[in-house]
């Protein structure tokens, strides 16, 4: 099995939106010292559209210019451990602003098909050059801001344009459309790695984006009612590292209380107690790419720790991959 541990790079996007040490470059330190301990590499999706706020509003705010110069020697960092940084956009950054003390995150426009075609097209461009001239490296991995890359035919010519080749946003039988998000992944292939052309969810043998699915798996309500409970009763192994809280997500949490929900494979806090069960269902299925989802935001003291065990029990049965390695190969 090919194992592809991916992290999204960025803060809350609720209030507040937690600070950039706790959310960001702290739970991140963690990660890479981890990836030094077993020798892998992570791939780390950026939220390019924060890089950019912080560039322009650095020179107004000297707390955004203490933000600027953390996040941005860390990805330098990152990228000189060999780590892939690759293009993660929340495109709502486009509508928000900072005051000064906080982020005032506007989130009328969450998904990227919120915009014109013509701003589709500018914002895929301008983030992807922000980071290439960040990393010295190629960009042409994309993982969606909260999942939302629907309808595709809206956003290819802008995938075109920057020339991306491969997306890591769907998980297979998700679907969410409530508040601000919209994705349905109810119809995508049964598979670990398709190629698509004009529609993510459907497989085309010729088309030119390749899609690597992040893996799912179906959480049961008790896993959830533990979940809940483990970050009351002890809350230095189960909370979050970091201090934001996540936009709304209407009505999930009473759904993942009473009848489960299926949801990607993550390394997030609790969600790493289920690693090994995915790996185990990605095999019996017969795929050879699982796909991993975190966030060092919603990193655990209690995440971390399993997920060292998880790649030491692994590493020598299968390979931890980037995208870039891979692309590479
Ligand atoms: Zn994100």
């Amino acid at each position: 099995m090919q194992i592809f541990l991916t992290y999204d790079y960025e803060l809350f996007f609720g209030e507040p939106t937690g600070s950039v040490e706790k959310c960001i470059v702290e739970p991140t330190n963690l990660l890479r010292e981890i990836a030094k301990r077993t020798g892998i590499k992570l791939i780390f999706f950026i939220d390019v559209g924060y890089l950019k706020k912080l560039e322009q509003f650095k020179n107004q705010f000297p707390k955004v210019k203490h933000e600027h110069d953390l996040v941005k020697e860390q990805i330098r960092m990152l990228v000189s451990e060999g780590h892939d940084c690759q293009l993660h956009i929340h495109p709502h950054w486009e509508d928000s602003v900072h005051n000064g003390i906080n982020w005032e995150m506007n989130v009328s426009r969450y998904k990227l098909v919120d915009f014109s075609d013509d701003e589709i097209v500018k914002i895929v461009l301008d983030y992807q050059t922000i980071l290439k001239n960040l990393t010295q490296k190629q960009v042409t991995i994309y993982r969606a801001g909260g999942w939302c890359l629907q309808p595709f035919s809206r956003i290819k010519s802008a995938f075109e344009k920057a020339e991306l080749k491969l997306d890591s946003s769907v998980f297979p039988g998700g679907k969410f459309v409530e508040g601000n998000y919209f994705y349905d992944f109810t119809t995508a292939p049964k598979k670990s790695i398709w190629k698509f052309e004009d529609d993510l969810c459907i497989e085309n043998s010729n088309g030119k984006f390749i899609e690597y699915p992040i893996s799912s798996y179906k959480y049961s309500a008790l896993f959830f009612w533990r979940l809940f409970l483990l970050g009351r009763l002890n809350p230095k192994q189960h909370k979050p590292i970091g201090n934001g809280y996540p936009m709304s997500s209407p009505g999930m949490r009473k759904k993942m209380l009473t009848t489960g929900m299926l949801l990607s494979a993550s390394c997030d806090g609790y969600f790493v107690t289920k690693l090994n069960s995915v790996l185990k269902k990605n095999q019996n299925i017969g795929y050879n790419e699982m796909v991993v989802l975190g966030h060092p935001k919603a990193c655990t003291h209690f995440a971390l720790q399993k997920l060292e065990q998880f790649i030491q029990v692994n590493k020598n049965k299968h390979q931890f991959l980037t995208f870039s390695q891979l692309l590479l190969k």
